[in-house]
C-alpha cells in the first residue's frame, strides 16, 4: 500500500482496509431523475426531443401546458425551440376501408411541406408546484465547482436502464441520470484522469471505471459520506473480474494513478470540505 500521507492515499487505504476485510454492506439503489413518461416531451420525435437537449434540457413545454402543470415560467426566461410540421392538403385522397363498420371512408391526405418553430420553455425556467421528478440542480451537487473550472458542463440526460452518467472528454461534458454524488464524483474522477494522464483513452476500461470508483469513494471519504461502500465494492469487483483479478489486487494495480487522480481534485478544491481532511 502507498506509504504517502496524503489525505488521498489515508482515505483510499481505508476503504482497501474495508474490502479486504469483506466486512461491505449490500448496494442501495438510486433514484434516477429520469421525467415520467407522462410528461409531453416523451410523445416528441426523437429530433424534438435531441432539440431540447441540446438546449439544456429533458422537458420543455408551452406556456400554456406549464400552466396547466400548476407551473410558471419566470419573469425574464427566454423560449427554446422545437420543430412543428406544416401539413398541407395534398389533393389525393385515400380510401380507408374499417373493418368494423364494412364501410369505405375517403380521406384527404396530407403532406408535410416545411417545418415552422414552437417556443416552449425549459422546466429549469419555471417555478410552482412541485414535480413528479426532481430537475438536476447542478449547484448541490459536491466539488460541482471544479468541473466548471475544467471547462466541464454538467448535463442532465435519462436513464437508460444501464449507466447512471457518462463523461465524455471530447465533448468535455458531464451527463447524468441521477443526482446521487457518487456518480457525479466518478465522472469527475474519469475527467482527472484525462487530465493527469495523457494515455488515459488508450488505458483499458477496468482501469479507467476502478480508478474513477475508487478516487469518488475516497472523495466521499473525505467529506465523511461513507455510506456508498456497497456500491463502491461491487462496482470495482465486477471490472476487477474482467482482468481476472481480486477486488484489492486490482485496486493496487491502478493505486498510483488513482492517487493522483484524487489529488488533481483536491488541488482544484476550493472548498473545506476536501481540505479539512488534509
Ligand atoms: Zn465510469
Amino acid at each position: 500500500m502507498s506509504t504517502s500521507n496524503t489525505a488521498g492515499s489515508k482515505a483510499v487505504n481505508k476503504i482497501l482496509e474495508a474490502f479486504e476485510k469483506g466486512n461491505i454492506p449490500q448496494a442501495i439503489a438510486y433514484s434516477t431523475f429520469t421525467p415520467p413518461a407522462n410528461i409531453p416531451a416523451y410523445k416528441w420525435t426523437q429530433r424534438n426531443r435531441a432539440l431540447a437537449f441540446l438546449q439544456g434540457t429533458g422537458d420543455a413545454r408551452g406556456f400554456s401546458q406549464w400552466k396547466e402543470a400548476g407551473r410558471h415560467v419566470k419573469k425574464g426566461a427566454t423560449a427554446i425551440f422545437i420543430l412543428g410540421p406544416i401539413l398541407k392538403k395534398s389533393n389525393q385522397v385515400m380510401d380507408i376501408f374499417d373493418e368494423k363498420t364494412g364501410e369505405t371512408q375517403h380521406e384527404e391526405i396530407m403532406e408535410c411541406v416545411g417545418y415552422h418553430a414552437i417556443p416552449v420553455f425549459r422546466v429549469e425556467d419555471t417555478e410552482g408546484k412541485p414535480l413528479e421528478y426532481l430537475p438536476l440542480d447542478v449547484k448541490a451537487l459536491p466539488l460541482a465547482d471544479i468541473a466548471a473550472r475544467w471547462g466541464i458542463e454538467i448535463k442532465a440526460g435519462a436513464f437508460n436502464g444501464e449507466y447512471y452518467g457518462y463523461y465524455s472528454d471530447g465533448k468535455k461534458e458531464i451527463v447524468l441520470a441521477t443526482d446521487n454524488e457518487r456518480t457525479f464524483l466518478h465522472e469527475l474522477s474519469h475527467a482527472s484522469q484525462y487530465r493527469i494522464d495523457p494515455k488515459a483513452e488508450q488505458a483499458p476500461a477496468w482501469e479507467k471505471e476502478i480508478i474513477a470508483e475508487l478516487s469518488a469513494s475516497a472523495l466521499l471519504y473525505m467529506m465523511g459520506k461513507e455510506g456508498h461502500i456497497g456500491n463502491h465494492f461491487a462496482y470495482i469487483t465486477r471490472y476487477a473480474e474482467q482482468a481476472h483479478l481480486s477486488t484489492v489486487k486490482a485496486c493496487m494495480k491502478i493505486l498510483d494513478t488513482c492517487l493522483k487522480v484524487i489529488n488533481e481534485i483536491v488541488e482544484a478544491s476550493e472548498t473545506q470540505e476536501l481540505n479539512q481532511a488534509a
